[in-house]
């Protein structure tokens, strides 16, 4: 792909309006919320603020249509053939799906070309082929009975989506939901709603019936809340904040002892021993799992726990791998490095880095903002030393490019420092030992361990999901299928 095809006029991308309910956009002259582009926090367009009455529209349009259309009494094959075409659209609009995404959120377009759209087609892909592959159970009962366990869908799952990959987060919750037969409404995140929607036109352009895939936008305390409140939603699945993860849990209780899939914050290590294969790898690993996407990803792994004698030598390398980095607008496709989302978020990034500068860290480099990008929210790539498990930029999720720095003299020590008083969603261990590899990941409490590197890779059959409270439930692989079903228990005697 050449840059000239890939860079855009964002100034000239048609976005789309309204909620996407049974698949048409409805205007219902609700209160309009303002997006704006993060690159240089320009307003790119608008969405309307779902009101209880529109979210209640959108859920009874896709409860109508889960029972009209037969979606889940199909034959599966049937579902997965649709989910494929679906895939394959994705597919063929992968230039203007990257655009969108790269307007609309964080993720430069190169990237969104690269990675995030062609890795939605393949989670739809992944998950359509369980539709006609996944099974019960028969149970083992007297002679003259037959017990076996029937999946079923649960109905219409709201999905709540947050603003860090839109396109990804999206297919992380539809693709199991439809594929098991479930109708899903969304409310995506009100900052990067734009991307989502047109995804869910291509949907139904697939050949999925009307109502079964329905947007709703707005805010969080309305659409998002009147969505997870409403009687006829039988799951909920959330990515996002710890606390809103919580308040989600409170109202899923509340209203109608709804289950819940959340996946939520992290504050993940990666626990360098002193003996690695590759010193530089390992440092190119640090770095970018602290700084791929500006830091925004849940399972960023922003802090560094190295082995006193690898210390200064992994540091630099670290700080060799963070050189040249430079900021640019998302819509340039020689842009790599992603803009913080927001004024109040780079905000917020800065009060923590602040604090723990009070509380005694050193800033090794970074520290702020790039100079120079207007209203862009660009921040350093930025490491703190002579910091404590106390140190607020070690405790809080920043979700940014902030790396700490903690060394320990023995394994033991490492273990413990690895391990978070709060969070639990993933954590990297670097070392040529596979015993003391294997010791710490039993020692670290986390619900994805990655050894030698530090990264998801292509195999969406492993799962993603966090321990304590980084969450409940899991995301991708066949946990994430299953969870989109309940279970009949049925006994025959005969
Ligand atoms: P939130 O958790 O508030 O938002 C995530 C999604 O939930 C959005 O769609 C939001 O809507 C919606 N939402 C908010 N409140 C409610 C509610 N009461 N009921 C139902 N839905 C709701 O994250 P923020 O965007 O505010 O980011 C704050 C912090 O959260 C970040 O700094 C980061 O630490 C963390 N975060 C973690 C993510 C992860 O991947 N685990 C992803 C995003 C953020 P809307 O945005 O429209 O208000």
């Amino acid at each position: 792909m050449t840059t000239a095809i890939l860079d855009f006029d964002p100034a000239a991308t048609v976005l789309p309006q309204g909620h996407f309910i049974a698949g048409v956009y409805h205007r219902p002259g609700e209160a309009m919320i303002h997006v704006r582009r993060p690159s240089d926090g320009r307003v790119i367009g608008q969405v309307p603020d779902a009101s209880p009455e529109t979210v209640d529209f959108a859920v009874e349009t896709a409860l109508h249509a889960w029972r009209s259309s037969g979606w889940s009494r199909r034959a599966p094959r049937e579902r997965a053939q649709v989910l494929l075409r679906w895939a394959q659209l994705i597919d063929a609009h992968r230039v203007e799906l990257a655009q969108l995404e790269a307007l609309n959120s964080t993720r430069p377009v190169s990237e969104a070309y690269a990675s995030d759209v062609p890795l939605t087609a393949e989670v739809i892909r992944f998950f359509a082929e369980f539709a006609d592959k996944a099974g019960g159970d028969v149970a083992a009962t007297r002679q003259n009975s037959l017990g076996f366990v029937a999946a079923e869908p649960y109905g219409v799952i709201g999905a709540i989506t947050p603003w860090n990959f839109p396109l990804s987060m999206c297919s992380w919750k539809c693709g199991p939901a439809l594929a098991a037969g479930n109708a899903v409404v969304l409310k995506p995140s009100e900052m990067t709603p734009f991307s989502t929607m047109r995804l869910a036109e291509l949907a139904i352009e697939a050949g999925l019936p009307a109502g079964l895939f329905n947007i709703v936008n707005g805010g969080g305390a309305s659409a998002g809340a009147a969505l997870t409140r409403h009687p006829d939603i039988s799951k909920i699945s959330f990515t996002g904040s710890t606390t809103t993860g919580a308040s989600i849990m409170r109202d899923a209780a509340q209203y109608g002892t709804k289950p819940v899939t959340l996946e939520l914050g992290g504050k993940s290590p990666q626990l360098v021993f002193s003996h690695v294969a590759d010193v530089d790898e390992t440092a190119r690993c640090v770095a970018r799992g602290f700084i791929a996407n500006g830091g925004q990803a849940c399972v960023a792994g922003t802090r560094l726990i190295v082995h006193k004698q690898l210390a200064e030598r992994l540091i630099a390398g670290v700080l060799q791998h963070l050189e040249g980095i430079e900021p640019g607008p998302t819509w340039l496709a020689s842009t790599r490095y992603a803009p913080i989302i927001s004024a109040p978020q780079a905000q917020r990034i800065q009060a923590i880095v602040d604090r723990s500068v009070d509380q005694g860290a050193h800033v090794l480099c970074g520290g702020g903002l790039f100079d120079g990008t207007g209203e862009g929210y660009f921040y350093r790539p930025t490491l703190l030393t002579n910091v404590t498990s106390s140190t607020a930029a070690v405790r809080e999720e920043l979700f940014g490019p902030v790396l700490t720095v903690q060394t320990f003299e023995d394994e033991e020590e490492g273990i413990a420092l690895a391990g978070h008083p709060t969070y639990g969603l993933a954590a990297g261990i670097h070392t040529s030992d596979i015993g003391q590899a294997m010791r710490a990941m039993r020692g670290i409490a986390a619900g994805t361990i990655w050894i030698n590197r530090y990264a998801r890779s292509g195999d969406m059959i492993i799962p993603t999901g966090g321990f304590k409270q980084s969450g409940i439930g899991k995301d991708l692989g066949r946990q994430a299928f299953e969870s989109s079903q309940r279970y009949k228990s049925v006994l025959i005697d005969f």
